[in-house]
């Protein structure tokens, strides 16, 4: 329902999400949140000119990650359908899967003594790892079973061919198992299921063998020369099926496209049918173009009802626990993106800002806890919140609110004043 106005003007809809900049208060910024701390006059301008809340986005029971946030922010009730990370970064890669299929991320990482060491392999490049890929396609003895794909830098993908349901198998996440005995870490069984021990070997298999394929792979040879850690071994982890969810324009009859430089970003807009549009020189971080973002974001409203713009950097900075680089990538975020598109928007418009989820520098890592969210359009009264942060949005007029209502509430806003 492109919704038209008295003038016949169509509305049009922008979501912008800065990844991760929710945080908790810092000491070293005078226990001000990055969000707090940081020179944002655009998203202030939002909060104050619009009205504000809580978002949930992360359901009781899932783990909090921009999948499963994401889908919450698009409306897409992450408990009906994420079926896990790899078959959204596969979508992003064009590799399909069918219906038994299982996709897993496999990331090219470092195992030394026993012990994982690199979640990254040294953020490996891509060049390199595409050899080991290559390399582990060839000695692969089960190609009816299991098939390898590369992706981008240390993240690749293994394809579990007519397996069992992945909720079944469970992997660790290996940026969560630094320092840990490869032993202790390995895919495991969660059912007693024949078929679900079968692939759970045929993944452990896969790990040990890798090993020797790659220790001593010329790349790594060479790797290890020049006093970088090599890509050793493979490791499985976010496993899933083909999710099936209807898409954006069946659920919101809108035509909706989406920016971002991530292929989990990507792969969400795939399997919702959005136009997934790429933009020269976003990197997904701090040096990213965020000018070309919003410059191909305006454009895609002209023939689009909704953009759905995804900047990476501030989670990066969280996760690297780096508040001055926080504080920077949201001021960027701010005065390069948001501003821009601002300037450039027509009326009638509605805009959305918020984080997907909190990355606080302290933990360095996601957390759950409801995220601001400002909307600001021209039909909106002010609720009297000046400035857009964690704390300020608790007096907002929305209050709390569940996962999948951000885009309802966008939508349900009167399309003329
Ligand atoms: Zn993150």
């Amino acid at each position: 329902m492109s919704k038209k106005t008295g003038k016949g003007e169509q509305m049009k809809y922008v979501v912008v999400v800065g990844d991760g900049m929710a945080d908790y208060p810092v000491p070293k910024l005078g226990n001000m949140t990055p969000l707090q701390a940081a020179h944002k006059p655009n998203m202030d301008a939002i909060a104050a000119k619009g009205r504000n809340g809580l978002l949930r986005t992360v359901p009781k029971g899932l783990t909090p990650g921009s999948d499963v946030a994401i889908l919450s922010v698009l409306g897409f009730d992450p408990t009906q359908f994420y079926t896990g990370r790899g078959p959204l970064e596969a979508a992003a890669r064009g590799i399909q899967l069918k219906e038994n299929d299982i996709a897993f991320r496999c990331n090219l990482v470092t195992e030394k003594d026993g012990i994982l060491v690199d979640y990254s392999a040294d953020h490996i490049t891509s060049r390199e790892a595409a050899k080991l890929i290559e390399a582990l396609k060839e000695t692969c003895e089960k190609p009816n079973e299991i098939e390898f794909f590369s992706g981008l830098d240390y993240r690749h993908f293994l394809i579990l061919r007519n397996s069992p349901n992945s909720h079944l198998i469970e992997c660790t996440p290996p940026h969560d198992a630094i320092g840990a005995e490869v032993s202790t870490i390995l895919p495991r069984a969660k059912s007693e299921k024949v078929e679900v021990e079968k692939a759970v070997i045929l993944l452990k298999e896969a790990i040990h063998k890798s090993k020797s394929v790659l220790e001593s792979h010329p790349v790594n040879i060479a790797r290890l020369k020049s006093r970088k850690r090599p890509g050793n071994m493979i490791w499985p982890w976010g496993g899933g099926k083909k999710p099936n969810m209807p898409s954006f324009k069946e659920k919101y009859a809108l035509k909706a496209a989406v920016i971002s430089a991530v292929d989990l970003v990507k792969g969400i807009g795939i399997y919702t049918g959005m136009k997934v549009i790429d933009v020269p020189g976003a990197t997904g971080g701090d040096n990213t173009n965020y000018e070309g973002k919003a410059d191909y974001a305006l454009k895609a409203l002209e023939d689009n009802d909704l953009v759905f713009i995804h900047v990476e950097a501030p989670d990066e900075a969280g996760h690297a626990k780096d508040y001055k680089l926080k504080v920077k990538t949201i001021e960027d975020l701010d005065s390069r993106l948001l501003g821009r598109i601002l300037e450039g928007l027509k009326e009638p418009y509605a805009l959305a800002i918020l984080p997907d989820h909190p990355t606080p520098i302290r933990i360095g890592t996601h957390t759950k806890e409801p995220v601001p969210f400002a909307i600001c359009s021209s039909v909106l009264k002010p609720d009297g919140v000046q400035k857009f942060d964690e704390f300020s949005a608790r007096d907002g007029a929305f209050g709390t609110v569940k996962q999948e209502y951000l885009i309802s509430l966008l939508l349900s806003l009167p399309s003329s004043k």
